[in-house]
């Protein structure tokens, strides 16, 4: 058996392990909302096996100030309209859906396994592309909501730190399962099993504007303002120099919640149709430039299992790959300058199906190391 197919087993088996693990607590419990004006909020978030803090995180989207309310004051006696307390505290429930969330994840750990296995071998990966990324808008987006998603499990697991997520072991091991996909496959995930990112794509080959018109950003400028948002992020999280606390940046422009329309937030919202028209003229540019999960598999990339490669004897040097390719992943390849933290490449396979002479092969990386005629990111 292939290697792949025999790593892709392993993935997924310890998907499944992992994933019931995460949830074995919540399968099979109906919990039941309790709410009373008569709690405090520091008792209706352990009623309700929520931290208070993640409350009043909620609460904090609409208002600021919500930060400053009292938790041991009931909440009848609070200045806040206790409506808003149940809803944020229905929010925060509606959100742990246990059997929903281990499907996701066995789904994703199959997906990308079928396409590591099938997809990157077939002769047409365009015309399988469309269809894939159609079906994962659907499936993974409309089908099964917003959450989990890769960004979250960075975002969530500073917020552990922060103590503002009610289930650290939730949190965890989402973060491990992600770090685990890009480990075994780049971007893969990004590219082939993302919600978000494949509707950026799908958008992005609506055929209404020529290719002349769609642009790429130099990789430093990318990077620099992804990087950025980065730091600003923990920075307002956690209350570093800049006179705000808890406040999570990324919350604001979770274009995710697309799929789950009522939670977008009014800047997401808002600003959708700027998205939209990026992605028109941009490839994905929410990943790019602000998702914390791309910044984050970018650097996995440096460690991943499998990546594109360069087989330099079959090579003619037309750099047809490198016309083909959306960002600069593929000249960084090619120009072979450097072979650590190249611009990130979206495991999209188009300059393996450009390629005239077959020399781009998308595998294992260990070759690398038994023969030096390769060029890999
Ligand atoms: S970088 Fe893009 S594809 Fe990857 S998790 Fe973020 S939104 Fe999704
Ligand atoms: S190098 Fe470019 S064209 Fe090739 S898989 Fe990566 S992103 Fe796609």
């Amino acid at each position: 058996m292939k290697k792949n197919a025999i790593l892709s087993i392993c993935i997924i088996a310890i998907t499944i392990v992992l994933a019931s693990f995460m949830e074995w607590d919540a399968i099979g419990v109906e919990e039941d909302l309790y709410f009373s004006t008569d709690l405090t909020l520091k008792e209706l978030a352990r009623r309700n096996g929520v931290p208070a803090k993640e409350i009043l995180h909620i609460l904090s989207h609409e208002d600021m100030t919500a930060w400053d309310l009292p938790l041991d004051v009931p909440i009848k006696n609070l200045d806040i309209d206790a409506a808003k307390i149940e809803h944020a505290l229905e929010h925060i429930m509606e959100e742990d859906r246990p059997i929903v969330n281990v499907l996701k994840y066995v789904l994703w750990a199959i997906w990308i396994s079928l396409v590591l296995n099938v997809v990157l071998s077939l002769k047409n990966i365009k015309r399988f592309r469309i269809v894939i990324l159609l079906l994962t808008v659907l499936v993974f987006g409309v089908l099964l909501g917003a959450t989990p998603n890769p960004m979250e499990s960075i975002v969530k697991l500073f917020k552990v730190f922060n103590n503002m997520e009610g289930d650290p072991k939730a949190v965890i091991v989402s973060f491990i399962l992600f770090s685990l996909f890009s480990v075994v496959g780049s971007k893969m995930l990004c590219s082939w099993g993302c919600q978000l990112g494949t509707l950026q794509e799908s958008i992005f080959n609506i055929p209404i504007f020529k290719k002349k018109y769609k642009f790429q950003l130099p990789f430093v400028v990318s990077l620099s303002i992804r990087l950025s948002l980065f730091i600003l992020f923990l920075l307002l999280l956690f209350g570093v120099g800049v006179g705000i606390k808890n406040f999570v940046i990324y919350h604001h422009v979770n274009y995710f919640k697309i799929y789950n329309v009522h939670d977008l937030a009014v800047f997401a919202l808002y600003s959708s149709p700027i998205f939209v028209l990026a992605s028109l003229f941009i490839y994905r540019p929410f990943c790019q430039f602000i998702c914390p999960f791309g910044l984050y598999s970018w650097l996995l990339e440096n460690v991943a299992i499998n990546k594109i490669k360069i087989i330099e004897d079959k090579c003619t040097k037309c750099q047809k790959c490198v016309e083909i390719c959306p960002t600069q992943a593929m000249k960084g390849i090619y120009e072979k300058k450097r072979r650590y933290f190249l611009p990130d490449c979206w495991s999209c396979g188009a300059c393996i199906e450009v390629c005239p002479t077959n020399a781009i092969k998308y595998g294992y990386n260990e070759e690398l190391a038994r023969d030096n005629k390769i060029r890999s990111g």
